[in-house]
């Protein structure tokens, strides 16, 4: 039984000031939501301060991070590592954005080190997926997301991606507000499945959630859920809003 993650990714938003309201207002909007798993990914500027908040709320939102290096210490300038999170409270890191593959330059090889760190740390790794525009007209959707996962799993014990989240983030649709069709969502995320099934078998497959990001609001997350392999959302844009990020983790009523 998959509990569904509803994920929201602040980026480089909101000062430990606005961040603190955000949490207060979002966990009084979602109190008492059950069944489902509801993580706010904030700047590494107001983790900590995020973290200390839920634990004074008692609130059930979940810390995660948005990135970080995959060595414990050490002369790394202006990195963070898994046991800084781990200590402050982080529970899920995202791993691999198309931000930070993009932007940043993150290379799989880069990111296979950051998946092994991150479950080495007893942390829960979001590792993001997915192919541009220019790959998906010319057939290669499924190509490159297969290519990413073999690359980026190399690391890890076959049976770890059972405790893993994936988030299929087709980059065409981060920030747009062009959304893949729930039809397109359920097809990646099935191929998603299908290949963790062929590394770790279907047992392990069948327990990682895989969520799809890309453009999701209030007004189409119904009818994402509805698809039998989305097992949650990543949410940019619409979560650093709590009323409209407290309606898509509310998406059953
Ligand atoms: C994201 O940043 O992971 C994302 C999906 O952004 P948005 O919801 O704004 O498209």
């Amino acid at each position: 039984m998959r509990i569904p993650l509803i994920a929201g990714n602040w980026k480089m938003y909101k000062t430990n000031d606005e961040a603190a309201h955000t949490v207060r207002e979002l966990d009084k909007l979602v109190k008492g939501l059950a069944g489902v798993h509801i993580a706010v990914c904030p700047p590494f500027t107001a983790l900590a301060g995020v973290g200390r908040l839920l634990t004074e709320l008692d609130s059930k939102i979940w810390l995660g991070a948005q990135n970080v290096y995959p060595e414990p210490e050490g002369a790394f300038t202006g990195e963070i590592s898994p046991i800084m999170l781990s200590a402050a409270g982080v529970y899920y890191v995202i791993i691999g954005h198309s931000e930070r593959r993009e932007i940043l330059k993150e290379t799989d090889e880069l990111i296979a080190e950051k998946l092994r760190a991150v479950l080495e740390n007893n942390m829960v790794p979001i590792l993001c997926i997915g192919e541009t525009l220019e790959e998906r007209e010319a057939g290669r959707a499924q190509g490159k997301v297969q290519d990413q996962l073999k690359k980026d799993l190399s690391l890890i014990d076959p049976e770890q991606i059972a405790g893993m989240v994936f988030a299929y983030e087709p980059i065409w649709a981060i920030g747009t507000g062009r959304t893949a069709t729930p039809d397109d969502a359920q097809e990646m995320n099935s191929f998603i499945r299908q290949q963790l099934a062929s590394v770790g078998g279907a047992e392990v497959a069948d327990q990682a959630r895989i969520l799809y990001g890309g453009s999701v609001k209030p007004q189409n997350i119904k009818d994402i859920m509805k698809m039998e392999d989305v097992d949650g959302a990543l949410v940019g844009g619409a979560s650093l809003n709590a009323e409209e990020f407290s309606s898509i983790a509310r998406y059953k009523e």
